[in-house]
């Protein structure tokens, strides 16, 4: 017997997790899978810090920074067993870095704050001499607000490969069915056939460790390092600047080397005292080719050429002359802000699903394809 939902969300990381949080708070009926477990990706990887984005200006920094003030309320709020409100201290890596700080200091509406005397004679003398910008930021424990995001919905372990759509309904091979999908994948392969969602796996790489320099704040300069609830520990991770690439790499990513590296881009900033690598986490993290995140409707390509095509050939097509798959979305492509960006993301595609909200231009799906069907 088929079991049928109102939503199927395949892929329970926190996007996955929040859009299912939503719609179960919405008395949606919804059923969560992902091939792994629930935070197994890229979210059980994150150092899962809440901050803001620094840099002067752009739309990408508007929209983090508003999901930034979202997401401190609504962490706080909803889950703030999993949520630790803790100082932010970023450091400038270099000049130019140092240039945007002041420039963010000096138009920011966030209050800043002072890092205590303590905390700066910790830090290395090269990163004193730095700029740097302090304000109230948070961290979250990525499995357990996962976990408590999902509590509402029928979870399962299940590797998708395929969807198929018959008469208003969405099946799971003969297993599962439901009116909407929501495609919440992360970096992972595609499970639709289409060639302008293009995404970049980046991977990373966090270690708790345990050390006897004492640090309450949450530190970015090179990588990060926060502390956690237990006395002692400290998370130390980055994405970016790891060494491997595992679209490109033919052998198995080096944890030693990975450590070495994470400790030594860590101890630039902070003098760190007797450490015991206690755990690794690694996972990708996804991001889009505009570095926006991507919410929202999926355009069927073929259809829409096959219908439309000269509507396609003007210099600004409208959104509206595409053809859409029915009642599927895409949650995704959230780069290193994941964490940030979910609950607001969350609460645009649900408007979206159950009240048909419209949702911004730059953070539709339908955008890649008006710029890939320009290039064909
Ligand atoms: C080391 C590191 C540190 C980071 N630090 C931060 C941070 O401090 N703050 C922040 O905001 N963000 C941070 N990020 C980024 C953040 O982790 C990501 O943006 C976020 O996890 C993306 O979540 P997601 O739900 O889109 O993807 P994922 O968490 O990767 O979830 C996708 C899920 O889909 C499942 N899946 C895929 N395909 C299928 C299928 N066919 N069938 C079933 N299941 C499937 C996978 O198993 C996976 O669990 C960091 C990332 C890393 C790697």
């Amino acid at each position: 017997m088929q079991q049928h939902y109102d939503v199927i969300i395949i892929g329970a990381g926190i996007n996955g997790c929040s859009i299912a949080y939503e719609l179960t708070q919405a008395n949606q009926n919804v059923l969560l899978i992902d091939k792994e477990g629930i935070a197994c990706g890229g979210s059980g990887a994150a150092g899962a810090f809440i901050s803001p984005k620094f840099s002067k200006a752009g739309e990408l920094k508007k929209i983090i920074n508003e999901a930034f003030v979202y997401a401190m309320q609504y962490y706080e709020h909803h889950f703030s067993s999993s949520f630790l409100q803790q100082q932010l201290l970023h450091i400038a890596k270099d000049e130019k870095e140092g240039e945007i700080l002041s420039f963010f200091k000096k138009e920011t509406q966030l209050e800043l704050l002072e890092p205590s005397c303590e905390i700066i004679s910790q830090l290395q003398e090269d990163a004193q001499a730095q700029e740097y910008i302090s304000l109230k930021a948070g961290i979250v424990d990525a499995s357990s607000v996962c976990h408590a995001m999902a509590e509402k919905s029928d979870i399962i372990k299940y590797e998708v490969t395929n969807l198929q759509y018959h008469k208003g309904i969405w099946s799971i091979d003969g297993l599962y069915s439901a009116k909407h999908i929501v495609l919440a994948t992360g970096a992972y392969k595609h499970l639709l056939d289409e060639e302008y969602i293009a995404l970049r796996g980046v991977w990373g790489h966090r270690i708790d460790i345990q050390t006897t320099t004492r640090n309450p704040y949450s530190i970015h300069q090179f990588v990060s390092i926060s502390s956690s609830n237990k006395e002692n520990h400290l998370a130390i991770g980055a994405t970016h600047d790891v060494h491997y690439h595992p679209q490109h790499a033919t052998q198995p990513y080096d944890y030693a080397k990975g450590r070495e590296e994470l400790l030594a881009k860590a101890s630039k900033t902070l003098r760190l005292e007797n450490i015991t690598v206690l755990k690794d986490y690694t996972g990708l993290r996804s991001g889009s080719f505009d570095y926006m995140p991507i919410v929202g409707p999926l355009v069927q390509s073929k259809e829409t050429f096959a219908c439309c095509e000269k509507k396609l050939r003007v210099k600004k097509p409208h959104y509206s002359t595409f053809v859409y798959y029915p009642n599927l979305t895409m949650i995704n492509g959230s780069g290193g802000y994941g964490f940030v960006l979910a609950p607001y993301l969350a609460k645009i595609l649900k408007e979206y699903i159950l009240d048909k909200k419209e949702i911004p231009q730059s953070l539709l799906p339908a955008r890649f394809f008006a710029r890939w069907a320009k290039r064909r």
